[in-house]
């Protein structure tokens, strides 16, 4: 029963006894089956846009823009449907993430995995997930400027492949990055703010990482994925 594993997902997060009674069972759904029709008219050939993302791939995990090559043991492009609504981007790869070349893997990959089947998705089926910097800064230090400003195109193509519905930022690294901020994670959370040509709404949270150091924060966390289910379902609603 739906309710009843979204109980189970939230216990799984560390977050129990925290199911509203006004949310009851009735959650739309949240996520586009991979395949599904994607938003505005005329997309390119699902062949021409799967050898972009080929060719776009391909490059990242090539690449030698910036000095993090060196130290990488690989590039990591990013996981998920190719047409997926939702976009979730973090900061960097860390250890494993670099290791096993994919997103948010180990401890806070489950968690975020956690949180998003909380609110019905999932990397397999309808979010797509991806990092600012392709490649693992040295000893998960912050990445520099310079190396933000050399990976960001390849994250800015990623999204006009994309074309999301909503953005989530996990972290204030990610978030300060997209919204070219200094402005605290904490003043970021709560809103809706608007990313790129396209005006997708982007909304800011707490990264996994950060939580699993403090997880007094995971409500908070919880209540920053409901609302950018509501961002998404208006959006939704309105199209
Ligand atoms: S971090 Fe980005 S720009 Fe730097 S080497 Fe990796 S893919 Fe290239």
């Amino acid at each position: 029963m739906q309710r009843e594993r979204h109980r189970q997902y939230l216990e799984a997060i560390g977050i129990d006894l925290f199911v509203s009674r006004r949310e009851g069972g009735a959650r739309a759904a949240v996520g586009r089956a991979p395949g599904a029709a994607a938003a505005g008219s005329d997309p390119p050939p699902a062949a021409e846009t799967a050898a972009r993302w080929e060719a776009l791939r391909s490059e990242v995990l090539q690449c030698t823009r910036c000095p993090l090559h060196r130290t990488r043991t690989q590039g990591v492009f990013g996981v998920g449907p190719q047409r997926a609504d939702w976009l979730v981007i973090g900061e960097a790869p860390g250890a494993e993430e670099d290791r096993r070349g994919e997103p948010f893997v180990g401890a806070a990959g489950q968690l975020l995995d956690a949180m998003l089947r909380a609110i019905g998705l999932d990397r397999r089926t309808n979010v797509y997930i991806a990092n600012v910097l392709k490649s693992r800064p040295p000893g998960n230090r912050d990445p520099r400027p310079e190396e933000v400003a050399a990976c960001l195109p390849y994250l800015a193509r990623q999204i006009a492949l994309l074309q999301p519905k909503i953005m989530l930022a996990v972290g204030r690294i990610a978030a300060q990055n997209l919204l070219a901020t200094d402005v605290p994670l904490g003043r970021l959370r709560g809103q809706v703010h608007r990313f790129g040509e396209l005006n997708t709404p982007l909304v800011v949270t707490y990264h996994p990482a950060y939580l699993l150091r403090t997880p007094a924060d995971k409500r908070k966390a919880w209540e920053d994925l409901k609302f950018a289910r509501s961002v998404y379902q208006q959006r939704a609603k309105a199209q």
